[in-house]
């Protein structure tokens, strides 16, 4: 007998998940039906920065596989409808067509949660005004695209300067902007330790972007035309003919908690490795993966709200597996994340010092410089590795590099590491490639590995 498998969020987690049951069961043995409110499937939020900024020519080259690319593989997509309950102990969903706002139950044998992450939104006056923008989806990047071409000035404040702030203060640049990002933290970057922060804020400052710390923005002011025309902090105001937000993200999880659901510190989904909810409310038949759901850090043993495509991918992959009858698990992550601002190249693994202290950890931390390349050939640039490891084992616990070119994929070196559990002293042997254009005879991450060695020996705090 055929089985339906309902999932509900219709882009990386969910329909990640419905391609990967498709492939697995036939039409005939899993009917699979998909709610999705929004206008688009399977579309790269990661690319927005790339494509305002002109990098990427077209809206459509972020999208991977549209409503009728995914209904030819016989999922029943269906778009702009929302799910509005979802009642576990019946085993069905209500959703609403958001054209018509008429209602339907829909039942289901399995149910896929992969709502996503709502951006946060400050409750401050001027939020709503034209020329403010969010950057979450592909209608936002448009709206902003539209904000840029259609307004004369040529000033652009960003609020946030996590990676979506910096990767928007990039783009806006590329537009021809005076850039000005005002930050709540201390340093921009608050998934680096701040040592590695002000690094970044130095390099921005000196590509001309106003760098604003420590500063809480409290209004958008409004010309007469109600537009946006100033930010506003405690003591300052910083004229803007466009208004980026880039705060940070919650998981989208209003309808699980409505419906008994367990989450977690972080106001994500709890799920077991299989990617299912646990307890006794989903009753088995429910997963969740992407932005909705908190992931175990391999690192710290802690439950974390990370939002990541990456994960969110891996994660639809997984629950597509396990819906479609195979077997497949998701052991957690740790902590890896990359993004650049113009050339300089921002990338993290594992624990900064305050996840070691919160983990209850002792660690000794390095940090020290080299090059891109060997000193001698063309073009090598400087780069800043941090290393972290634990006090008497020596295990590797974190990494952090900012620099130019190289910079960023170097860090995966430390996450395989990470993952495996290795020593800094183990780190030292590893038989990495070199030649004078990649990296100089030791490469950064072995020479921070080393001084770790002698930190760790020497009982370093
Ligand atoms: C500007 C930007 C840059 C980024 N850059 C990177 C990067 O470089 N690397 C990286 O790894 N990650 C990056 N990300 C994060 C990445 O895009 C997300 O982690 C990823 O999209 C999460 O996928 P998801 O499927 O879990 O959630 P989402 O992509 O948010 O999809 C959830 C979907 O569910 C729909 N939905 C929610 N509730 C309902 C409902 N009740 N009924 C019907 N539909 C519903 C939403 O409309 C949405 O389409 C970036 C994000 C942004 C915004």
């Amino acid at each position: 007998m055929s089985e339906r498998l309902v999932v509900i969020g219709g882009d990386a987690a969910g329909m990640s998940a419905a391609s990967q049951a498709r492939r697995l069961k036939s039409p005939q043995e899993l009917e699979i039906v998909a709610f999705e409110r929004g206008n688009f499937t399977s579309f790269s939020a990661c690319g927005i920065p790339y494509w305002v900024g002109g990098d990427v020519a077209e809206r459509d080259d972020l999208i991977a596989r549209t409503p009728e690319e995914h209904r030819e593989r016989s999922i029943d997509l269906r778009m702009r409808t929302e799910v509005v309950e979802i009642d576990a102990r019946e085993r069905r969903v209500r959703a609403r067509d958001l054209a018509s706002g008429a209602e339907e139950w829909t039942a289901y044998d399995k149910l896929v949660i992969a709502t996503g992450a709502r951006p946060l939104r400050p409750d401050l006056p001027g939020i709503d005004a034209p020329g403010v923008h969010g950057v979450q989806t592909l209608d936002d990047g448009q709206a902003l695209l539209d904000t840029l071409t259609g307004t004369p000035g040529r000033r652009a404040v960003v609020i946030g300067a996590g990676y979506i702030g910096v990767e928007m203060a990039e783009a806006l640049i590329g537009r021809g902007y005076e850039v000005t990002v005002v930050n709540r933290g201390k340093e921009p970057m608050s998934t680096l330790d701040p040592d590695m922060g002000r690094l970044v804020r130095e390099a921005m400052t000196g590509m001309g972007i106003t760098m604003v710390n420590d500063a809480e923005v409290t209004k958008i002011l409004t010309a007469d035309d109600g537009r946006a025309r100033a930010v506003a902090t405690e003591d300052r105001e910083f004229p803007a003919d466009v208004v980026v937000l880039g705060i940070g993200v919650r998981p989208e999880t209003a309808l699980a908690r409505a419906a008994g659901l367990p989450l977690g510190e972080h106001g994500g989904l709890l799920t077991d490795l299989a990617m299912r909810v646990r307890g006794p409310v989903a009753d088995g038949a429910i997963w969740a993966g992407g932005d909705c759901v908190e992931v175990l850090d391999l690192v710290s043993g802690r439950e974390r709200h990370i939002a990541l495509g990456t994960h969110a991918n891996k994660h639809g992959q997984i629950i597509g597996s396990n819906v479609g009858g195979g077997y497949a698990t998701f052991p957690g992550v740790v902590g890896t994340a990359v993004s650049k601002v113009c050339d300089l190249e921002i990338a993290r693994t594992g624990l900064r010092e305050k996840d070691a202290r919160a983990a209850g950890l002792q660690y000794a931390a390095v940090t020290i410089e080299s090059t891109s390349r060997a000193g001698y050939y063309p073009g090598a640039a400087l780069m800043t590795v941090k290393m972290l490891a634990e006090r008497r084992t020596g295990r590797l616990l974190g990494v952090q590099i900012v620099g130019r070119e190289g910079a960023a994929k170097r860090v995966d070196v430390a996450a395989v590491a990470l993952t495996a559990r290795m020593t800094v002293e183990q780190m030292t042997a590893l038989d990495l490639g070199y030649a004078p254009p990649f990296s100089p005879v030791w490469d950064p991450v072995l020479v921070a590995a080393r001084k770790a060695v002698s930190a760790v020996r020497a009982g370093g705090a």
